[in-house]
């Protein structure tokens, strides 16, 4: 059978994710090309992750210990929230469950009942004592642990932190390995079919041409494909989610490992710290229209830990997303698609995404796409949705006061998806997930309770314990918690013995 040219232009994370999952799953049927310029660089961030990324390199085959000492990696719990309601306030957006359900009624409801009938004003911050991701985050401890031994307790659900471009390095290998060829070059000319408009192929800078039928374009921000050449209209957000800019600086660790990521809210966007093994990545996000980029520069280099390892770098960006990130022959992943500022870690998840939605809908060489693209891209704008929805949460539900951003985000309107749910939350406190939507139930009631969203009632179901039944499973629970943080090791103890970062342990799987 001959194969199908598939040309991959991009070699950052999005780029090489596709190229490694291409060759993994159709690696006969596909001649895959990838092209990219070391003169134009990549973003050069993107390392927090949220836990499906484990699935991802699952599926390549990669073992956990070995991505990890490859990128420098941390284990990641959760993301903590400082100052998002008012200043002074944190909360832990944790992953993993919080508590456990009792048959059809959700653990939520128990404890909102409890806090109910104890006669005092609900205090959100007590539901963290029954998560136990939340409280290993807080002491700084850390194992890989499917299930606490002897209770009904699950384990601890993880991501990682990492260093982006030693991971598409590590990827870049394992695709070589499998045949895809690369190809240094800067793309200055598109060639577009003349009748039906499909691209044909890329001409580099030194004029050679690079053919192909099937185009994906991982080219970053730039867009160099689905825009540049092919037009496709852009849907932007900036009205819900103003900042458009960032600094980025690497600084020295100081201090424990902490086995989560810092969100940090400033007056106009706000700080990520992200800690890996030999360095933390640190950043401002903030709404130019509010805060200058020298300000802003200065306000990150105020607010660091550590002593700064280069120069900051800024990065300006547009938020929202492609109308079609499959158009003609071309299919965008990564920033290429749309973007989706970094505050809960979504973009390399959305990478990974559209990359499994790609394999699962890949077009016969030849065949007619159409019915292929309207799913690809129904499916992904849905799922772009649901996040902007959940990152837009964060912002409305600021309490900080007068600056402009926060007031901006408190009062704007919303999209109609987001306002019925903080309105089915406030009046009954449930939650609905839609269907394959990423974040759950336990995501979403976590970043309103964290910042102050209330609800005003709780199911019925949960009146099925009596009210000592209920005091004793809830304390029962945390006990159970707390005994099982006391038996963890510290992360950074349990990184020394599981993944040390080593530049000899380079090897990719076969
Ligand atoms: C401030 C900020 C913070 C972020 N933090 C996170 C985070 O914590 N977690 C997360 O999941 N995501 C994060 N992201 C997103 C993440 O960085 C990207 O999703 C990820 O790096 C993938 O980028 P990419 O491969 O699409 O683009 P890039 O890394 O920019 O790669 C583009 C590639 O295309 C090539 N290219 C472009 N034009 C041409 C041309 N004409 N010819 C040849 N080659 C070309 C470039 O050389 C490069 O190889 C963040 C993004 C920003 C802006």
């Amino acid at each position: 059978m001959k194969q199908q040219q598939v040309v991959i232009l991009g070699g950052g994370s999005a780029g090489w994710m596709t190229a490694a999952m291409l060759s993994k799953t159709l690696g006969p049927a596909l001649d895959l090309t990838l092209v990219e310029s070391e003169a134009i660089g990549t973003v050069g961030v993107g390392e927090a992750s949220i836990p499906p990324l484990a699935l991802f390199n699952q599926a390549l085959g990669i073992d956990e210990q070995a991505f990890m000492a490859a990128t420098q990696g941390s284990f990641k719990l959760g993301i903590r929230f400082e100052g998002w309601g008012q200043p002074g306030e944190r909360y832990l957006h944790a992953f993993g469950p919080i508590g456990k359900d009792l048959g059809l009624t959700p653990f939520y409801h128990y404890w909102l009942r409890s806090q109910s009938q104890s006669g005092q004003p609900l205090d959100p911050t007590t539901l963290w004592r029954y998560s136990l991701n939340s409280q290993a985050a807080e002491a700084n401890k850390f194992a890989r642990l499917d299930r606490v031994p002897g209770t009904p307790l699950g384990g601890l659900v993880h991501a990682y932190h990492f260093d982006a471009s030693l991971y598409a390095q590590y990827l870049r290998r394992y695709s070589e390995q499998r045949g895809v060829r690369r190809v240094e070059g800067k793309v200055e000319r598109v060639h577009l079919h003349p009748v039906s408009g499909d691209i044909q192929a890329l001409q580099l800078a030194d004029g050679r041409r690079i053919e192909g039928q099937l185009f994906i374009d991982c080219s970053g921000l730039g867009a160099r494909l689905i825009d540049g050449a092919l037009n496709t209209g852009f849907d932007d957000w900036s009205h819900w989610l103003p900042c458009d800019r960032a600094w980025a600086v690497p600084t020295q660790n100081t201090g424990p490992l902490r086995p989560y990521t810092r969100a940090i809210a400033h007056e106009a966007g706000w700080q990520w710290q992200i800690p890996l093994q030999h360095r933390s990545g640190n950043g401002l996000v903030f709404a130019s229209r509010y805060l200058e980029e020298d300000a802003a520069k200065a306000l990150l280099l105020e607010n660091l830990e550590g002593t700064p390892l280069a120069e900051p770098r800024l990065i300006r960006f547009r938020v929202g997303r492609r109308r079609q990130q499959w158009q003609r022959n071309c299919i965008a992943i990564g920033l290429s698609s749309g973007f989706l500022e970094p505050l809960e870690s979504t973009s390399i998840h959305l990478i990974q995404s559209a990359i499994m939605r790609l394999v699962k809908l890949f077009p016969a060489q030849g065949g007619d796409a159409q019915a292929l693209r309207d799913e690809f891209n129904r499916q992904s704008q849905v799922e772009f949705e649901q996040i902007r929805d959940f990152i837009i949460l964060h912002y409305h539900l600021n309490r900080r006061g007068d600056a402009p951003l926060w007031q901006h985000c408190r009062t704007m309107a919303l999209p109609d998806s987001l306002a019925h749910k903080l309105a089915l939350f406030q009046q009954s406190g449930r939650l609905v997930r839609q269907q394959e939507e990423l974040f759950t139930e336990t995501a979403w009631q976590q970043v309103m309770l964290g910042q102050g969203w209330l609800p005003e009632s709780h199911s019925p179901l949960a009146q099925n314990l009596s009210e000592a039944q209920l005091e004793e499973f809830l304390a029962n629970y945390r006990t159970l918690v707390d005994h099982a943080v006391t038996q963890l090791p510290t992360h950074g103890d349990y990184l020394a013995q599981y993944c040390p970062a080593s530049k000899s342990n380079t090897e990719v799987p076969a």
